[in-house]
């Protein structure tokens, strides 16, 4: 017989707010720290060894027996594993943390691991994930005014402030946050669309993201036309061709930090085609938008505020949690086309008293808000702490560029522009490349991406951690030198 939702013997969990949340939310945020320790702990290195068979059964385990050693394989056999995901009896919140806290931290690519260095997969910064911890306490939902009235108000000064970063001049800067550079792509694809027509062809480098392609494909857009980029940025004589040639309204999305090498499109040189051309011009800054935030390096930007809309992504060169993107535009108004009413979120009237209307600051209805995090970093590190990060990191990849150089067994695809890294054992085949890369991440050895340029396949460190130090550096080039050496192929 079950027991009435009302009865004394079922007790109701406590919530994470209120004026008891932060009582409630202590002794499980101890448990969690001391998982994410005990995890990262048994791991030992950047990510787990064992690739993903051992990783998968070590998790079941764990869920099995609330352990993370792998147990007995027959049992595991006649074992139904929906039983310990969905139990009929909970096992109380010390335990479901403790078990399965522990166990993806043991399981994770740990970014903060100076040797996991192969995607724009940053190591967030602890004020930045204490303050995501305050976000989902609150949970304030930034779809409506009052599910979210001081995050909303937050949330327009921060983006206002962060648009001003990159369009110093614009008439009303403003910026929507997004999931990442995937949505504001989109978006910018979306805004262009709106204002230009369906027939809206999108023109982009052959370096340019994959989200940009998919976006076009995803809002119904004509194929976006690619542009050669031999040496990793566009090429300005085909672009050029390219605009001649075509006919009807154009969207040139260039790329700030491409994904594969961290190059730079020339920003000015572009600008300068797209208003000879009278097409619109939309950068991809994800990776290396913040670079404005450093005196030295800001200059590589120039050209950046004559986009009409600007992509930005603090989840990789901003040492945030994912989600932490960005849209800028130099005036709010450009943002228009996204206004949406749904009567129970933005009524007219209460709109017409004084209400602010927050649905058309994004597609999305519920949105989480991870300005939070960000307006945090920006105080607690200011313009000079956060250019330093920028600056380190990008000193930290011309380190290993130097090793790659002196190393008489490795090959250095070019000095980096940004903090990626591209080198490959001299002489070896693309399949050993591919294979040195695998037996890496098998091994639990290090983490490296991979990439084509040259028509090669290169190994690629994407180096974001700041607290990567020489050392680290050098024992990174000698697990790739290692496994190179001791595999038989
Ligand atoms: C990472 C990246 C994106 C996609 O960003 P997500 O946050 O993963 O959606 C877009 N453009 C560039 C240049 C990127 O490096």
């Amino acid at each position: 017989m079950s027991s009435s939702p009302w009865s004394t013997s079922w007790s109701t969990p406590p919530l994470a707010g209120g004026p008891g949340g932060a009582d409630a939310l202590r002794p499980l945020v101890g448990t969690v720290l001391a998982a994410l320790r005990d995890g990262a702990t048994a791991r030992g290195g950047p990510l787990p060894p064992g690739g993903p068979e051992d990783v998968a059964a070590r998790l079941r385990a764990a869920l099995r027996d609330g352990t993370t050693e792998a147990g007995d394989p027959g049992h595991e056999v006649r074992h139904d594993p929906r039983h310990d995901v969905l139990p009929d009896t909970g096992t109380g919140a010390e335990e479901a943390l403790r078990t399965l806290v522990t166990a993806l931290a043991r399981g994770a690519a740990d970014p903060a691991h100076p040797l996991c260095a192969a995607h724009l997969h940053t190591p967030p910064l602890a004020l930045a994930a204490a303050a995501d911890l305050a976000a989902s306490a609150l949970n304030p939902s930034m779809d409506s005014w009052d599910q979210a009235p001081a995050a909303s108000a937050l949330e327009q000064l921060v983006t206002r402030a962060l648009a001003a970063e990159t369009h110093p001049a614009g008439h009303r800067p403003d910026a929507l946050v997004t999931t990442g550079g995937t949505e504001s792509n989109q978006l910018a694809l979306l805004l262009a669309r709106e204002h230009h027509g369906p027939t809206l062809q999108t023109v982009c480098g052959a370096n340019a993201h994959h989200s940009v392609h998919r976006a076009a494909w995803l809002l119904g857009l004509p194929e976006p036309v690619t542009v050669p980029a031999p040496d990793g940025t566009i090429d300005l004589t085909a672009l050029a061709a390219v605009l001649t040639d075509l006919r009807g309204p154009l969207l040139v999305t260039a790329t700030a930090g491409t994904t594969d090498t961290g190059s730079i499109d020339p920003l000015p040189e572009i600008a300068d085609l797209c208003d000879d051309h009278g097409a619109t011009l939309h950068v991809d800054a994800a990776y290396g938008g913040p670079l404005l935030f450093s005196e030295t390096r800001r200059h590589l930007l120039a050209g950046l505020d004559r986009a009409r809309t600007v992509t930005l992504d603090l989840h990789k060169l901003g040492w945030q949690p994912v989600a932490a993107g960005l849209l800028a535009v130099p005036d709010t108004a450009l943002l228009d086309a996204l206004r949406h009413t749904a009567p129970y979120l933005n009524a007219d009237d209460d709109t017409r008293a004084g209400l602010p209307d927050l649905l058309g600051r994004s597609p999305r209805t519920s949105r989480r808000p991870d300005i939070l995090k960000i307006a945090v970093t920006l105080r607690a590190l200011g313009r000079t702490g956060l250019g330093h990060l920028v600056d380190r990191v990008c000193a930290t990849a011309g380190r290993l560029a130097d090793l790659v150089e002196k190393d008489p067994r490795l090959d250095l695809h070019q000095r980096p522009a940004l903090s990626t890294v591209l080198f490959r054992p001299t002489g070896a085949t693309d399949e050993t490349v591919a294979a040195t890369r695998r037996d890496l991440l098998t091994h639990g050895h290090a983490v490296l991406g991979r990439a084509h340029a040259d028509g090669r396949l290169w190994l690629k460190a994407t180096l974001l951690n700041p607290h990567t130090t020489p050392d680290d550096l050098e024992e990174l080039l000698a697990h790739t030198a290692l496994v190179e050496g001791s595999t038989t192929r």
